[in-house]
């Protein structure tokens, strides 16, 4: 549909009236969807009359609360492009972010203000702060700007990549981009007014933006915030709330497969549980599941796909394998290709997995040359590996950079940490390429131990269960593997 993204969204959430939109787990404040329309309203309103408007880019740093949600809205609803910011950012960092995404506002959350002060000419604080005016003192009765806009050409949201693989790219993603993403992933999950979402993953990060936040919103149910994750506090939410979807990231999964004490929570509200962002292990996901007393299924995309592009439907949720992504979301095509060439593999073959939809952003951030390279005749390079089975349902493999090249053989590093998880002494893995003499690369594990174990036993544990080419040459034993905010391992910091 031609509208924009807060049309969508807040606009058609006008017929949930008084049911709560939103909670914060840990204060308790909430908002109706009467309410959030409202506040939305009168926020874009007030930015409007403040000067903000189409061509505009606004910053918003903040953790997960529901006047984020405010913010983002009504910033979108003046007509400006948000530009989403991780508030752990050094203000070195935000500076460059402000500067790429021409943020000429930045609305902060109270705890980041004085961070915010340093780096941006005009901050406007979530809460109060004495250095900061607040957001909501803008608030102006009356009705939200006539905004004339193209939803097809114009940026409504402009998110930055992880930076896994390298620094975070800007990506444009306009109204129709990500409009159309919620469209395609509602026709496969049937979120509604009985829903009942925790949103713990980041909302700057496009899954917790896109799945959780505004997917949660379109379909009337609350959702409910938390800051970050800590198990317990988590665990007590969603017994409080009665939570019927769960979203994770692998970590999360991991916590959940080995912490004590989750049995101790009813949770039998729980009716789906949603994984992505990384690969997840299956016996991991096994474990978890029988301590949720749910299934977790995953879900696939990327920051240029405002997110999704594979997804496990409701009504698919028993009879998809662990371990895959699920099927194509509506409306979404893909093919599969041998990596670097333009030729489709044999079905059932590994290749790149290219994609073509109506939720491919419009490009990156000011970088023509990365857009074209990425982008050819429609079709978006992920750079990921995957095979699809007779069913159509994928299998995400690893990422092309990430492969460990020893010998000519390419190894995929999370199919050893895999191996490695299921160690009974192994709390986590990452696995790298580094330099060898005769293999030219070879993998290298990190590992989070608990108890007593040697180097030499894991690396004959996965010798045992993997093709000679595949085994782990050197262990070294840490006390945690760096991730980023949605537990992507971060392996550019450990080859360092
Ligand atoms: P950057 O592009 O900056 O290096 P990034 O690719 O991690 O960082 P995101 O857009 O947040 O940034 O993440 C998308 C990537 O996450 C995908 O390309 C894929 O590699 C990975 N991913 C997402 N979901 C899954 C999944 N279910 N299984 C395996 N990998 C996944
Ligand atoms: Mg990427």
């Amino acid at each position: 549909p031609d509208v924009t993204l807060t049309e969508f969204v807040i606009g058609g959430a006008a017929r949930f009236g008084d049911a709560t939109a939103l909670v914060d787990g840990r204060t308790g404040e909430s908002l109706t969807y009467a309410e959030l329309r409202a506040a939305v309203t009168a926020g874009a309103a007030g930015l409007a009359a403040h000067g903000v408007g189409p061509g505009d880019v606004v910053a918003l740093m903040s953790h997960n609360q529901p006047s984020f949600v405010v913010a983002l809205h009504a910033a979108i609803a003046a007509g400006a492009a948000v530009t989403p910011v991780n508030p752990a950012l050094t203000p070195g960092e935000i500076s460059k972010q402000l500067r790429l995404s021409g943020a000429r506002l930045l609305i902060a959350a109270e705890p980041v203000v004085d961070k915010a002060l340093e780096v941006a000419g005009e901050v406007l604080v979530l809460g109060e702060h004495p250095r900061a005016r607040s957001f909501t003192s803008l608030f102006t009765d009356g009705p939200a700007p006539e905004l004339d806009l193209d939803p097809a050409t114009t940026v409504a949201v402009l998110p930055f990549s992880s930076g896994t693989t390298g620094i975070p790219k800007g990506v444009r993603l306009t109204h129709r981009n990500l409009v159309a993403n919620l469209a395609q992933t509602r026709a496969g999950w049937r979120i509604g007014p009985d829903d009942v979402q925790a949103a713990v993953l980041p909302f700057f990060h496009i899954y917790g933006f896109t799945i959780i936040l505004n997917s949660g919103l379109l379909g009337g149910a609350k959702v409910v915030t938390l800051p970050r994750f800590e198990l317990d506090e988590y665990l007590r939410t969603l017994a409080a709330h009665r939570v019927t979807r769960a979203y994770f990231a692998p970590p999360m999964v991991l916590a959940l497969a080995t912490a004590p004490h989750v049995e101790d929570h009813d949770l039998s509200s729980l009716r789906f549980a949603l994984c992505g962002a990384a690969p997840l292990d299956v016996e991991v996901t096994e474990r978890a599941e029988r301590r949720l007393g749910c299934l977790i299924r995953q879900g696939y995309g990327m920051t240029e796909a405002s997110p999704g592009t594979h997804q496990v439907f409701d009504d698919d949720f028993a009879v998809t394998p662990p371990g895959s992504v699920g099927r194509l979301s509506p409306n979404t095509e893909a093919r599969i290709v041998a990596p670097g060439t333009d030729t489709d593999v044999a079905p059932g073959e590994t290749g790149e997995l290219l994609i073509r939809g109506p939720q491919v952003m419009d490009g990156y951030l000011d970088d023509p040359d990365a857009t074209a390279a990425t982008i050819t005749g429609g079709w978006l390079h992920t750079g990921d590996l995957v095979r699809v089975d007779d069913d159509g349902v994928f299998w995400v493999v690893d990422r092309l950079k990430e492969l460990i090249k020893y010998k000519g053989y390419q190894v995929a590093p999370a199919e050893l940490e895999a191996v490695l998880l299921t160690h009974p002494a192994v709390l986590d893995a990452a696995v790298v390429g580094v330099p060898h003499t005769e293999g030219g690369e070879a993998p290298k594990a990190f590992v989070v131990a608990e108890g007593a174990v040697e180097a030499d036993e894991l690396m004959a544990f996965v010798a045992e269960r993997v093709a000679p080419y595949k085994k782990v040459r050197e262990v070294e034993f840490v006390e945690q593997i760096p991730k980023s905010p949605t537990g992507k391992i971060l392996r550019r910091l450990l080859r360092t």
